[in-house]
């Protein structure tokens, strides 16, 4: 056993070693060796995912919804290893974009699915969100070689583009429930008009769709981000509509293949809040949505990834403020921009192999960027930081590096992967020339043209 041990104490969390699948893994539960090392050889910022932890919190899911589909929401973390990983566990994934298309493909060839058979898209959704029509091209072009592929419209002018380019196949129907349960205004997509076809209209909009050829196969709704125990109950209202509406359409339209009721569970980010109660939600859900004679359908794109991942960040500046000692670091908004954008406040923890012994002082951590809402945390009791320390921020597995960007001529920073206790490379460190080679290449691209007479182009989208 002392090998494997040793292999442990590698790895960069002493929690998943055990063999047991805690409902959440902490911050504290990360190994501070492991990631300080990680930091020394990667260098800061960095991102670091644990594609174990990604496989626990999947194992988790279906265990409570044993016979839901969990489809995985891509845009929540992108990277291949993770669609890899959740594919062969299972499970299916939810694309927004061509793009997410594009790699959700690629990661169904490289995995092929568990009967044997080819790729055939089925494993994989496309759920267009006012698509521009390029993404609306790809999907038609790809569901011509993937005919498994599942199409969902939000519009009836969605599905009206649809038709003109000549597709018939999977369809389901986006609807807006008109509730919606979320932690911060901006992920509330239930009552939102922007999201779906007003669930009163969702028979006929089939109706019609199912006359014209379309082979109609599921309805789904996602009402937003940050399902908890205290919205149980908004939870059970939105499922049971969705029960009641299904019914509607199996008795108007036709039957159904599957009732996707989207993701949306959610995930502490404070270090005293509770797990979710995935029993007591799956139970619920089973309940509210009652006898449908089709699959329910889930798509969790947070619950899967955010614990398993956190970004490091090191130190630069610490300086008395006028009430709080404020810290700088080389990770701002333009690296994890979930503070700025939602007020979320994701755990902090000092790797420093002292930082237990030290004072604790309330702390402001900021980043690098020219804005007054780069900020991590305000006046958050943290032992006390000093320049060159690491710092450690939690739950950045989803929507971290998803939502990073170049503002303030920024790259985006490294990520590796960790698995068992081997960690790899995943993405490399952008550095300021791919900040600014779309600039570059269009001067070249001007050059080459002046001479000949130049026109200014537009290319429509
Ligand atoms: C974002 C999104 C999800 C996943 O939401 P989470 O809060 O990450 O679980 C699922 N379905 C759709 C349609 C989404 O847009």
């Amino acid at each position: 056993m002392s090998e494997s041990d040793e292999s442990e104490d590698a790895a960069v969390s002493t929690a998943s070693a055990s063999g047991e699948n805690p409902p959440v893994r902490r911050l504290a539960d990360w190994n501070a060796a492991a990631l300080r090392d990680l930091e020394a050889g990667y260098g800061s910022p960095l991102y670091v995912l644990d594609l174990d932890r990604v496989r626990e919190n999947h194992a988790r899911l279906e265990a409570a919804f044993p016979d839901a589909e969990v489809m995985y929401a891509v845009k929540a973390n992108a990277l291949a290893d993770v669609l890899e990983a959740l594919l062969a566990a299972g499970a299916g994934l939810e694309c927004a974009s061509a793009g997410e298309l594009e790699r959700a493909l690629a990661a169904a060839e490289s995995v092929p699915p568990a009967d044997g058979l080819d790729p055939d898209g089925s494993r994989v959704h496309y759920t267009a969100v006012n698509p521009p029509s390029a993404d609306l091209e790809y999907a038609v072009e790809t569901a011509a070689e993937y005919p498994g592929l599942t199409i969902t419209a939000g519009a009836e002018d969605t599905i009206d583009r649809l038709a003109e380019r000549g597709y018939d196949g999977r369809l389901c129907l986006r609807v807006n429930p008109g509730v919606g349960a979320g932690h911060h205004e901006k992920v509330e997509t239930g009552a939102t008009a922007k999201f779906g076809v007003p669930a009163e209209r969702a028979v006929s909009v089939l109706a019609d769709a199912a006359e014209r050829g379309f082979d109609v196969v599921g309805v789904h709704a996602h009402v937003g981000s940050g399902v908890s125990a205290d919205q149980l109950e908004a939870h059970r209202e939105f499922v049971s509509r969705m029960g009641d509406l299904a019914r509607d359409v199996v008795h108007e339209v036709g039957d159904l293949e599957f009732v996707d009721v989207g993701g949306g569970f959610g995930v502490p980010y404070d270090a005293d809040e509770e797990p979710l109660d995935l029993e007591a939600v799956a139970d619920a859900t089973r309940t509210a949505l009652g006898e449908v004679g089709a699959r329910l359908t889930i798509e969790p794109g947070r619950y899967l990834v955010a614990d398993a991942g956190v970004l490091l960040t090191r130190v630069n500046t610490v300086k008395a403020a006028r009430d709080t000692l404020a810290v700088g670091t080389d990770a701002g908004m333009t690296t994890l921009l979930r503070p700025a954008m939602y007020d979320a406040a994701h755990p902090i923890r000092n790797l420093a192999t002292d930082a237990d012994d030290r004072e604790t002082v309330p702390q402001t951590v900021a980043g690098p960027i020219c804005e007054s809402s780069d900020v991590f945390c305000e006046n958050r009791p943290l032992p006390h930081s000093e320049r060159g320390d690491v710092l450690a921020i939690g739950n950045a597995g989803a929507y971290g590096y998803e939502m990073a960007n170049h503002y303030n001529s920024r790259p985006r920073p490294a990520s590796v992967v960790a698995e068992g206790d081997e960690v790899r490379l995943s993405r490399v460190r952008e550095t300021v020339a791919d900040v600014t080679r779309p600039e570059r290449t269009a001067r070249e691209q001007n050059e080459r043209e002046a001479g000949g007479n130049a026109q200014p182009r537009i290319e429509r989208s």
